[in-house]
């Protein structure tokens, strides 16, 4: 048996995220989460897959975790106990999730020290996330120092934007000596859940455009054209576009001047407050998109005023995507809020059939962890619902890397 294990990690500030895949069917062995990093409080929740589904004898250890290397420790101990160890020789790769890959890295790369010291230099442009990953690769190096370790990032797929799009028209030199231009986040969700629309549909990616909709906590758009990525909403930073849950997404840059001026507030609490307590949360105080329509559907009127702006804004976004692709054959709805709130799709998508959108309401209203169509048969534009997949696709992404 040839070995194709990929263990895929994803390293925040104080969590780590990680997987374990069997590439030579796809299949998942184990997922867990460390959380609470660094405090008295941390917990680490294991559980063995059979691949299909949950295998029973999902674990939890709670106690202090005191950092990224401790963390790692203890996952891979919980592995060992399934005889799924780090340093099995199953093990071909770790994959990374990076989430800024700058201009420089637009697919996926074998991390050496040059790489690392890149990754490093990328920390302005993603001050609150790159550090972390910087930290999961370290430590996972440092484990596994014989492994090939893997940076996929989460800029990459929007790479192909063209040049007119990813700039923003501000003055040249300033731009090109700040690195400030139009990245786009979500990258390996866009790409995973493009290909699987047209897989859905059954056609080659190159004949499908798709307007994937990757409605989260943190939400993106994007345009792809024939499966390469020619426009997405979020920009230098994943603050751009849509109405997330404590993101304002777009808005008139002068609204920064004005809070500063005006306001007296320094950048750090406007970043902060656009960041962290703006979208949903800032506009209605809950965040979770079960709650806003909770309290809509039940007359509340500062959750009825989000709701209505966090639709306005994809349905312009639909529409602009619409004209930037100048032919639609899907559009895609994916993550937490795409994947599950029929009600949010209903609304994105009514008074759209100018556009060639309609839904069909009972397959919209149907549940399931499969990819599917929730437009009739007859509709100019497909829509549908496909679950993203983003450690399977950095999976796949790191194990053709290092077997190719
Ligand atoms: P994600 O960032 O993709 O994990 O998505 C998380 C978000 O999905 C949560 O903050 C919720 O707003 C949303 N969500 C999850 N389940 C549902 C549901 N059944 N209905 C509406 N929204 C949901």
């Amino acid at each position: 048996m040839t070995a194709s294990r990929v263990l895929v990690l994803n390293s925040g500030s104080s969590s780590l995220k990680y997987q374990l895949l069997d590439m030579a069917d796809g299949s998942r062995l184990a997922a867990g989460l460390v959380e609470r990093i660094g405090e008295e409080s941390s917990r680490l929740v294991h559980e063995p897959l059979t691949g299909q589904g949950a295998a029973g004898g999902r674990r939890e250890r709670t106690g202090a975790i005191p950092d990224h290397r401790a963390a790692l420790r203890a996952v891979s101990e919980e592995m060992a106990a399934d005889g799924l160890g780090i340093d099995s020789p199953e093990l071909v790769a770790v994959g990374h999730r990076v989430v800024h890959g700058g201009t420089k890295f637009t697919r996926p790369t074998v991390i050496d020290d040059a790489v690392l010291e890149e990754i490093r230099g990328l920390v302005p442009l993603a001050p609150l996330h790159n550090p972390a990953n910087v930290t999961g690769i370290e430590v996972a190096r440092a484990l596994r120092p014989d492994l090939p370790q893997v940076a996929v990032f989460d800029t990459a797929f929007h790479s192909t934007m063209p040049e007119h799009v990813a700039r923003y028209a501000i003055d040249a030199a300033t731009a090109e000596k700040y690195s400030v231009r139009r990245y786009g986040f979500h990258g390996t969700s866009h790409a995973y859940v493009s290909r699987a629309t047209a897989a859905l549909l059954g056609k080659p990616v190159e004949d499908v455009n798709v307007i994937v909709l990757h409605l989260g906590n943190g939400a993106s758009a994007s345009a792809v054209r024939g499966g390469v990525c020619e426009e997405t909403s979020m920009g230098l930073t994943p603050l751009e576009g849509l109405v997330m849950g404590t993101r304002s997404g777009d808005l008139d840059p002068a609204v920064v001047f004005h809070l500063a001026r005006v306001g007296g507030l320094s950048v750090d609490e406007i970043d902060s407050l656009l960041n962290k307590k703006s979208g949903l949360l800032g506009m209605c105080g809950d965040n979770d998109m079960r709650e806003v329509l909770r309290r809509a559907g039940e007359g509340d009127e500062s959750a009825r005023l989000a709701f209505a702006s966090y639709i306005h804004r994809l349905k312009k976004y639909i529409g602009a995507y619409s004209a930037v692709l100048g032919r639609v054959d899907a559009v895609a709805f994916t993550a937490g809020v795409g994947e599950n709130a029929a009600q949010v799709r209903e609304a994105a998508v009514d008074g759209l059939a100018g556009l060639g959108l309609t839904l069909d309401p009972e397959a919209n209203a149907v549940r399931s962890a499969q990819p599917r169509l929730i437009s009739p048969q007859y509709a100019r534009v497909a829509v549908a619902v496909v679950p993203t997949d983003e450690e399977l696709e950095i999976a796949t992404q790191a194990y053709a890397l290092v077997t190719q």
